[in-house]
């Protein structure tokens, strides 16, 4: 079978597109033919070395499928079910054999690339809007990069928890997508001063919550817009790291809170995962939750679409299709 390699941590070039041996189910294991792999911020940190894989790997943390093979001892899927997952390497690939306690099975009425379109982003989104900071009618939030794959969600969230959303963007183009998502307010960050903007936007109130994907260029600004006692929610760098952080920052802020989450924490019991999917893949099914997935490359132009997102030219969700 077809599957995208690293052999070597680089550039989008690193990726490889090559033949590999089909997996087999080991106990507790399916195989899921891969109907379509979710692309991923974490997979260029995966193919450039911030995170650490063992090479080669294969690239890619999410998909959606059918299942086409269980091991011993798996009661959680059969041959033929429709499932999507996330959090287990190995997603560019016809075939991915994958723990069956990190599989979904999809609802009717939700389709396999949906599914691939909305389970790393979407529990993102909802463990962020729900969890880290449960937002609530009277809340304001600042969304930093939202009309990215996990921002245009964060911001239908956000607003169905009753919270006013001021979202930042690089374009005119995106601030149309994120007002469509829900933002009450949209501050393009590339040429206005986001925290000057946040201050007239809330009467020098501040917000309640940062949500910041970005890092290294929006960090230490994104203080002087919280409200005292607000928290700081720094999930992701985008642009790169943020420094060391001093803890007094907080007090001089107006003690206020910053957490550095991950997806894997709060989906870590097959319990908090079945709850999450099942209440993001039930707003799909519903309606009520938007996906944005346009933006479809074949498999083996993995690399383009890696080239894309890093040169922020896309918007919303991007699959790969084997
Ligand atoms: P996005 O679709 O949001 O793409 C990244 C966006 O970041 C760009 O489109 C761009 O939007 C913005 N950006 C700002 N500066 C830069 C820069 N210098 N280079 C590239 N992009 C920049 O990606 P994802 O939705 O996949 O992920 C968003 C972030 O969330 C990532 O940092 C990812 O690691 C993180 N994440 C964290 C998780 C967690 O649990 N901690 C889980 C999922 C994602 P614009 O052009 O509008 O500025």
């Amino acid at each position: 079978m077809k599957a995208v390699r690293v052999h070597t941590l680089g550039g989008p070039e690193a990726l490889r597109y090559e033949d590999v041996p089909e997996p087999t189910p080991k106990a507790g294991e399916a195989v899921v033919k891969v109907d379509a792999a979710g692309l991923n911020y974490i997979d260029v940190y995966f193919r450039t070395g911030v995170y650490k894989a063992a090479l080669p790997v294969t690239l890619g943390m999410e998909a959606g499928g059918t299942v086409t093979a269980v091991g011993p001892g798996v009661t959680e899927v059969q041959a033929g079910d429709r499932v999507a997952y996330t959090g287990v390497p190995g997603a560019y690939a016809e075939l991915a054999a994958v723990p069956a306690q990190r599989l979904v099975v999809l609802p009717a009425g939700v389709g396999t690339r949906q599914g691939a379109a909305a389970m790393l982003q979407g529990m993102t989104a909802h463990y962020l809007a729900s969890s880290t900071w449960p937002l609530k009618s009277g809340d304001t939030c600042l969304v930093h990069a939202a009309a990215g794959g996990v921002g245009l969600l964060l911001c239908q969230m956000a607003r169905m928890r009753g919270a006013r959303v001021i979202g930042t963007v690089s374009t005119e183009a995106k601030a149309r997508l994120a007002r469509e998502a829900g933002a009450d307010e949209v501050i393009l960050y590339t040429t206005q001063d986001f925290e000057a903007e946040v201050k007239r936007l809330t009467d020098g109130k501040g917000v309640q919550v940062v949500y910041d994907s970005v890092g290294k260029t929006t960090f230490d600004k994104g203080f002087n817009c919280l409200a005292p006692r607000g928290m700081m929610i720094l999930y992701g760098q985008s642009s790169g790291p943020v420094g060391t952080f001093d803890p007094q920052v907080l007090n001089q802020k107006g003690s206020v809170f910053l957490t550095r989450p991950s997806l894997f924490h709060y989906t870590a019991t097959r319990a908090e995962l079945l709850a999450r999917a099942g209440e993001v893949l039930g707003w799909v099914r519903d309606g009520a939750l938007k996906l944005r997935t346009e933006l479809e490359f074949p498999l083996k132009d993995a690399a383009e679409a890696h080239r894309a997102l890093e040169a922020r030219r896309t918007t919303g969700k991007v699959l790969l299709i084997p």
